[in-house]
């Protein structure tokens, strides 16, 4: 969006960059909002299965691990891969997700959804970004 701009003499400055390229993102999640609500209607709300000891993974890897235990062992692995300069936003969006589902208190649930999000919409964002700068690839995580 903001090369787009750019090109049509529109000067920009970082911030208005990056909040053209924000837009651009949040403008398609709203289609996709628009989607869902069509395909699951919009009073579909089921419960938010959130908690502490709540075990999102046991139907994939069949083992109970409890969502704090998940959370805490992102937040090390993020931690530790950032310390490393190795940092995937893959880990950094799996810390988050964890850390959401690993809450029960609605306050707390929806500050750490509004992560969720954000890191989400910079992921978007940068892969966006890729699109228009060749020199920009996805270098996935070795390990
Ligand atoms: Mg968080």
């Amino acid at each position: 969006m903001s090369a787009f701009l750019e090109r049509r003499g529109f000067p920009l400055d970082e911030a208005k960059a990056r909040a053209a390229a924000t837009n651009v993102v949040l403008d398609d999640i709203r289609d996709e909002r628009d989607a869902q609500d069509t395909k699951w209607g919009t009073d579909s709300t089921p419960p938010d299965g959130t908690g502490p000891t709540t075990c999102p993974l046991l139907d994939v890897v069949g083992e109970g691990i409890p969502a704090e235990d998940l959370a805490r062992y992102m937040q090390e692995v993020v931690e530790q891969a950032s310390a490393g300069g190795h940092v995937t936003m893959a880990q950094i969006l799996l810390e988050e997700v964890f850390e959401a589902v690993a809450e029960n208190d609605a306050d707390a649930l929806r500050a750490e959804l509004v992560q969720v999000a954000a890191v989400a919409t910079k992921w978007v964002e940068r892969i966006d970004k890729r699109g228009t700068d060749p020199s920009l690839t996805n270098q996935e995580a070795s390990a």
